[in-house]
């Protein structure tokens, strides 16, 4: 396959942006080679500036739910933009919006829209803190919140560590806050809470993590969260930027059946344009400004042309929920990818809640950072680019979730496996 122009594109980008990308999971890190840069994408197919065409199962790292330049969001956007793009003022659009999100995730009563997931997370945190007075915050090792600060902390080992910042330029003060738990361990939460469970002002998580690679819950896992923060008086925030409106029309809260306080949001509630919302009990969200002292703001917040995508998007997974749909595709090419994982002899695990799914080079099961972090990349990196070769656009690293939209549908899964069985059998040779 020629990819001689992304090539040269990445060169010149190199020389002009850091690492040649404005996010560094588009670099290929995780995999060396090139990126590819994109001419345009429709449905679930990108086409790079070579001329190459991919089955993408990316979708922009989750907001194309509906496959790339959807017929209704291309006009909404274009309808608005016609009337202006931005006015700094109130509109009726943001209104619609948030009656969406109120609509659709079941613990949402009142909500603040933001620009990007980072700052939904971000906003959420600050809340919590000044809701509750305190300034402790848990979270768990291989949780990815956005860029913020004090939740940039991996923690290394199974230990519950005070957090060390993964980032030059974070103050030691800003994660000395930060404890940082192992996913799914509910003894190591029961005895965090008991030694300091009236220091914490929240705990956030993924409710299915989808940024160490797709990792669901143990059953009772989110079950004691809720008791514990309950009991405790913290604050619980879901952060379902990438689950939210994903996993179900209420996101994983509804799927799981468990109730936050507040709500982080993202990707899919922007349509594909850059949107993030953080909301929640109204007691909570009242106090967040200028209805109460606890500070956030955004010149951008709410803009019309991204409230127009998102609540075509919206709008369409409430009237029409593809959920079954999604599920029925995904679960064909899971079993598909395991049929042609297995005939190779490849050690596999394959983890999956509804649309979102990781093919994971171990032979372990993988519940938590440590047991993500067995897989062997390199032969991860080995099929990532046999399938690249065939026309398949997977998450570039091994530790991504997969993302399915609706246009995914049963001619595409098929040209997917047939890639998968050719890719398989070419990384065993
Ligand atoms: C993508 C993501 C974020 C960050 O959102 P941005 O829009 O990239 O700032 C936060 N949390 C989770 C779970 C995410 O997947």
């Amino acid at each position: 396959m020629q990819r001689s122009k992304s090539k040269s594109a990445f060169d010149r980008a190199k020389g002009l942006i850091p690492g040649g990308v404005n996010s560094p999971a588009r670099a290929f890190g995780g995999v060396g080679g090139t990126p590819i840069f994109i001419d345009h994408a429709a449905g679930p197919y990108l086409f790079d500036i070579d001329g190459n065409k991919y089955i993408d199962f990316i979708g922009s790292w989750g907001p194309m739910i509906l496959g790339h330049a959807h017929p209704k969001v291309v006009e909404a956007i274009q309808t608005t933009a016609i009337k202006g793009s931005s006015f700094g003022a109130p509109t009726e659009m943001e209104s619609q919006m948030a009656e969406l999100i109120i609509s659709m995730v079941p613990s949402i009563e009142m909500v603040r829209m933001v620009n990007s997931g980072t700052e939904a997370t971000m906003s959420a945190l600050r809340l919590a803190r000044g809701y509750t007075g305190r300034d402790l915050i848990v979270k768990f090792a291989g949780c990815y919140h956005g860029h913020v600060d004090s939740l940039l902390v991996q923690a290394g080992s199974a230990a519950t560590t005070l957090g060390v910042p993964s980032s030059p330029g974070i103050p030691k003060g800003c994660t000395a806050d930060t404890i940082v738990l192992r996913y799914n361990d509910i003894e190591e939460l029961k005895n965090t809470f008991n030694k300091m469970g009236d220091k914490i002002a929240c705990v956030i998580l993924e409710p299915v993590v989808g940024n160490m690679g797709l990792i669901p819950p143990s059953s009772g896992f989110l079950k004691e969260l809720r008791g514990l923060t309950t009991q405790f008086g913290a604050v619980l925030i879901l952060d379902e930027v990438m689950t939210g409106f994903r996993l179900s029309a209420g996101g994983a809260q509804q799927l799981l059946g468990i109730e936050p306080d507040l709500t982080a949001l993202g990707k899919i509630v922007g349509g594909g344009l850059p949107v993030g919302a953080y909301g929640g009990k109204k007691e909570i969200m009242a106090k967040v400004m200028p209805s109460g002292p606890v500070y956030q703001a955004g010149t951008l917040s709410g803009n019309p042309l991204a409230m127009a995508a998102g609540i075509v998007v919206l709008t369409e997974l409430k009237k029409n929920p593809p959920y079954e749909k999604l599920e029925k595709y995904a679960q064909r090419l899971e079993v598909g990818l395991r049929e042609a994982a297995y005939s190779s002899k490849i050690p596999h695990v394959i983890n999956r809640v509804g649309s979102m799914w990781t093919l994971f080079f171990t032979s372990t099961p993988v519940t938590d950072y440590d047991s993500a972090k067995l897989s062997d990349t390199k032969m991860f990196s080995k099929f990532f680019w046999a399938m690249m070769d065939r026309g398949v656009y997977l998450p570039c690293s091994q530790f991504e979730a997969a993302f399915n939209s609706i246009t995914h549908d049963d001619a595409i899964i098929d040209l997917t496996l047939k890639a998968a069985r050719d890719s398989f059998a070419e990384i065993n040779s």
